[in-house]
């Protein structure tokens, strides 16, 4: 077999997990372990060799036949140098992972953040397949961003570019402090986090709603009480959908991607979000800019990280 292969990881707090790609961004296998943030960066580093290896020799493939291998990471990156600045998951500061790696592995090894890497993955073999310019989120306890441009990922001045969960988007007077520093980010209200807030703020308000016996309550909880007809959990629903439209909207007048992909957790409460996202997006983008555009959900789940950190030797 003459096939090349490219190795993904997805870098962690608690596992590292890898996966091999082909060419075409198929993802053939994954394996995992655990990351050991605990044991210090020289063991983590161990550990994202070792399963390299072990990944390789349980498939098909050869050795000399991986081209490059690529990390995605939750924090801040130096893609440049391949250095990770600031990831406070797993401990690292100013880690110059891509040495690192590629000393161990003799392979050529690239690096990004999560949120890049994910988008990637989607435009390379998911919801965005053969989209040249996309916009993707990930909403989850925060909302992450990447922007793909012309095929490749854009990373700004100084590769903070993506940052979508703090376009200021609430009105200064319903604002609330986001753990940026800034008050009305995206983040505040459409995160799992801000959806929790809000059903939680509903509750304590004495607002009449079946989530006031829900104890710890998720935002699958509120997604399924707006599905079952609850107007307090149908309302947090659409005010969460609206500022995402709003924000696409905005990012629409910018940018003009052909497609924004969601996922993360709160992507999985389907058409009662995504229904009312593309109707706001409709509603307040001018009608050029919604001609081909689609929003969808992200398909490639919990994969996305392994998948676009192989496809950042060949799209990056
Ligand atoms: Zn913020």
């Amino acid at each position: 077999m003459s096939e090349s292969i490219y190795v993904g990881v997805d870098l962690g707090g608690t596992s590292i997990k890898v996966g091999i790609c082909n060419q075409e961004g198929q993802l053939l296998l994954t394996h995992e372990g655990p990351t050991e943030t605990e044991k210090g960066v020289h063991i983590v580093v161990d550990n994202i060799v070792k399963y390299v290896h072990e990944i390789v020799e349980k498939s098909p493939y050869d050795w000399d036949q991986l081209v490059g291998v690529g990390a995605g990471v939750a924090g801040f990156t130096n893609v440049v140098e391949g250095i990770i600045i600031l990831a406070p998951n797993i401990g690292f500061r100013d880690v110059p992972i891509r040495s690192l790696l590629e000393e161990r592995l003799g392979k050529p090894v690239k690096i990004d953040n999560d949120a890049n890497v994910a988008a990637l993955g989607e435009v390379w073999s998911g919801a965005g397949r053969g989209v040249d310019n996309c916009i993707c989120y990930t909403l989850g306890t925060g909302v992450g961003g990447g922007i793909i441009l012309n095929g490749k990922i854009y990373q700004g001045f100084s590769g903070l570019a993506g940052e979508i969960g703090h376009v200021s988007v609430v009105p200064d007077l319903e604002a609330i402090q986001c753990g940026c520093g800034k008050k009305g980010c995206l983040e505040t209200v459409s995160s799992a986090t801000g959806i929790i807030r809000m059903a939680n703020d509903a509750v304590a308000r004495g607002d009449r709603t079946t989530l006031a016996t829900v104890e710890n309550m998720n935002a699958k909880e509120v997604f399924d009480a707006a599905k079952a007809g609850d107007e307090v959990a149908v309302r947090i629903v659409n005010r969460a959908a609206f500022y995402l439209g709003k924000s696409m909207a905005i990012v629409a007048a910018v940018l003009n991607p052909e497609v924004f992909i969601v996922g993360g957790g709160v992507s999985y409460a389907g058409d009662i979000l995504f229904n009312e996202v593309r109707e706001v997006y409709a509603k307040l983008t001018p009608d050029p800019l919604q001609r081909g555009v689609s929003i969808l959900p992200a398909l490639l789940g919990n994969n996305a990280g392994v998948v676009g950190a192989a496809g950042l030797h060949l799209r990056s």
